[in-house]
């Protein structure tokens, strides 16, 4: 099978069958980190939609994990008035389900996006989820380039270039590189990039995408497997250790851009927190609970710092043309 239908067939086992989030599990989100990273992409929403006027809309969540993200953006939002017509996650684990539903019993579950209402203007919200989505990899060999497949060698799982030419696949821009180079595509997440862009085109809203990864064309292999925070063979133990891939911000801006939404970013996440205002807001907590204050900076350098996942992670805002263009990113004709 492809590395593509390898990771697709591998995370959904992964995923339905237990929460992989925080200490105890496998890794740890933002939103798990602190609080404050989910009022920031609150106040980022209540900005734009009073900005935008005020109208009716949904609040949707592609792969919400515990649901920590929504219910403390959806706390802050309420704090300017903004609360949605309708709460819906895009999610396909039932534990996870669960946990969400727990947290936010008003919210609607759908297995993809292709449910989601088209009544009013989504605001889409996605943590950490198209990194979770399947790539497909390209390896460069002496007769050109072959999809990576994965098969069976003496009893364990290995990549291995397939048989037929895939040199089309491949993105112009790449096919120059030399022997043994990766290339990868992420064509499930471009399409779901592009049906959102849809939604937005035509009936307004804004989309904001926050994960690790790069501006593309480039290549490289980055499918990386995490197991009890910490990194794994991808191929050993499927199902059981969490696959992702970086997510190349450039393709799916492009994806975006096709589905007649308008783009702006990426910026480093550090970047996008601060100018949202997590300075202003960590004193305020802190000013609240003296002795949280040490607790509160911790968390707030995990978020914003370089060396943590400051400069690793990109914020990207995806949005209807007829919608004022969302905060935290360049200005048009201003620094990045
Ligand atoms: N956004 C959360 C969780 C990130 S983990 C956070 O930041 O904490 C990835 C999430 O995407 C999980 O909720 C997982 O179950 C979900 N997911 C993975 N693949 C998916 C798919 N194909 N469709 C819908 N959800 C998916």
């Amino acid at each position: 099978m492809t590395v593509a239908d390898y990771m697709a067939a591998a995370n959904a086992h992964y995923y339905a069958t237990r929460d992989p989030l925080g200490a105890a599990g496998d890794f740890t989100t933002a939103p798990e980190i602190s609080q404050m990273f989910g009022e920031m992409v609150g106040i980022w929403i209540a900005d734009l939609w009073l900005r935008a006027g005020r109208p009716a809309f949904s609040y949707v969540e592609l792969g919400p994990g515990r649901g920590t993200l929504a219910s403390d953006a959806l706390r802050a939002m309420a704090r300017f008035g903004a609360v949605p017509q309708g709460i819906h996650l895009v999610e396909t684990s039932p534990m996870l389900r669960a946990a969400q539903a727990a947290r936010l019993p008003a919210a609607v579950h759908h297995g993809d996006i292709t449910g989601l209402p088209d009544d009013v203007a989504p605001l889409i919200v996605a943590n950490e989820f198209f990194d979770a989505l399947p790539i497909h990899q390209y390896v460069r060999t002496c007769d050109g380039w072959r999809e990576r497949i994965v098969v069976r060698d003496r009893g364990a799982l290995v990549p291995k270039a397939g048989s037929i030419p895939a040199d089309e696949a491949v993105p112009a821009a790449l096919r120059h590189h030399g022997e043994g180079t990766v290339v990868e595509t992420a064509p499930a997440a471009a399409a779901i990039m592009q049906s959102c862009a849809f939604r937005l085109a035509r009936r307004g809203g804004a989309m904001l995408v926050i994960d690790y990864g790069y501006s593309g064309p480039a290549a490289g292999d980055t499918l990386q497997a995490v197991k009890n925070h910490r990194f794994a063979n991808p191929f050993a133990q499927p199902g059981e250790v969490d696959l992702t891939a970086h997510v190349d911000f450039s393709a799916l801006a492009f994806a975006a851009l096709g589905g007649g939404a308008l783009v702006a970013g990426p910026v480093s996440q550090g970047e996008w927190l601060r100018r949202l205002g997590i300075d202003a807001r960590m004193k305020a907590l802190a000013a609240a609970a003296p002795d949280r204050a040490d607790e509160l900076a911790g968390q707030r350098d995990r978020l914003v710092e370089p060396d943590a996942m400051g400069e690793l992670f990109r914020a990207m805002a995806i949005h209807a043309p007829t919608w004022p263009v969302p905060e935290g990113f360049a200005h048009p004709g201003g620094p990045s």
